[in-house]
């Protein structure tokens, strides 16, 4: 199986495996878990914030931020295809009682008058007051490309301007300080509050972490108790964060020329067009033309190679430390060689109905 589905997708390696069975472990409720203490520690210290907090997944770690930034009533601000907006099952809204205002921006990089135009007047009590911008970074839909540096500080500066506060979703944040040669705290310096994954391409198999000022960690705290994300001996999994935190971004560079090169060879198929100067980070957007993707994501998967349809003419690719560099061209070929075959010789089910499927993110 060669599986781009998502960077999620990556398994504890046996040196994770190890540190998970061996680490000391408390009861991190009652605060006194020391790996996830170092965890904690660590990642504040390479986000350069204060204090940080685990979290079990990034879908929590956006919460908390929403609903420690924002009243109910309040509203937030973000490009249309954001994780927040899109693939959270509504929770800031569910749980935060926020609505959230869009604007598109299909390279993921957003404009001072995006945001701009989707404020709200403070001095208008008819209106809801827009308290968050939430700013993803890399952008996963607009194929995992990065938010350049003077930009996020341009959109901080602007929105700090006009009272609001800035969450950054950065779940690949690490990717987007491989990719642009920039600290990860310096990427996060004007953001009041981030949250980056562990559970992806670093590797670890559950976790995620945000981190921010202490008075903001303090109500992170409270807020993650009342979720239900107080965890109790989960050193065994902050032992498998720390190894993802400190070793995992070393390899990434890898996974990013894996997609260069990837993308290249797919872009060399009739009928599959990519935007080579987008593939910034580990994920490739396909726009298809004259392919049906579910079909094709059925076809690929009979023949051992796994992706996402995420819309009826576009595929997403997303390159891990689990796919190596031989089951890459192994998978070029299999793709090449579906070019040009009929419905029957893909191998499509008879009966398969492509709308019966999921769209994934
Ligand atoms: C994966 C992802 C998340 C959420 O992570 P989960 O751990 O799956 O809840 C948030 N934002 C972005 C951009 C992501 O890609």
């Amino acid at each position: 199986m060669i599986d781009f589905r998502s960077d999620t997708v990556t398994r504890p390696d046996a040196a994770m495996r190890e540190a998970m069975a061996t680490a000391v472990v408390g009861d991190d409720v009652l605060g006194d878990d020391p790996t996830v203490k170092e965890l904690e520690a660590e990642f504040a210290e390479t986000l350069g914030k204060e204090q940080a907090l685990f979290v079990p997944s990034g879908t929590m770690g956006n919460v908390i931020a929403v609903l420690v930034h924002a009243r109910p009533g309040d509203e937030l601000v973000m490009e249309e295809r954001t994780h927040t907006f899109q693939y959270e099952g509504g929770a800031a809204c569910r749980f935060g009682g926020v609505s959230i205002r869009t604007f598109p921006r299909a390279s993921g990089t957003p404009e001072v008058s995006d945001v701009e135009r989707c404020l709200r007047n403070p001095d208008d009590i008819h209106q809801p007051r827009s308290s968050l911008f939430v700013l993803e970074n890399t952008h996963n839909m607009a194929g995992g490309r990065v938010v350049p540096l003077a930009r996020v500080e341009e959109l901080a500066d602007f929105v700090h301007d006009r009272g609001l506060r800035m969450h950054m979703d950065g779940a690949r944040l690490f990717n987007a300080a491989v990719a642009s040669g920039q600290s990860p705290a310096k990427i996060a310096a004007s953001a009041d509050s981030v949250q980056c994954c562990l559970s992806k391409g670093l590797g670890a198999p559950v976790g995620s972490m945000i981190a921010g000022s202490a008075a903001f960690i303090l109500e992170a705290r409270r807020v993650r108790k009342a979720l239900g994300g107080g965890m109790r001996q989960v050193g065994v999994l902050a032992a498998a964060g720390l190894l993802a935190l400190r070793e995992g971004p070393t390899r990434l560079a890898e996974d990013h020329a894996r997609a260069r090169s990837l993308a290249s060879a797919l872009a060399e198929i009739p009928g599959f067009s990519v935007d080579l100067e987008a593939v910034d980070t580990n994920i490739i957007m396909v726009d298809l033309q004259g392919w049906d993707s579910k079909a094709l994501v059925s076809a690929a998967a009979q023949r051992g190679v796994f992706f996402f349809a995420i819309t009826p003419t576009r595929l997403r690719f997303v390159l891990h430390r689990d796919v190596s560099h031989a089951q890459v061209e192994q998978a070029q070929t299999i793709l090449q060689d579906l070019y040009g075959k009929g419905p029957d010789e893909l191998g499509v089910p008879p009966g398969y109905d492509p709308d019966a499927e999921a769209w994934h993110a």
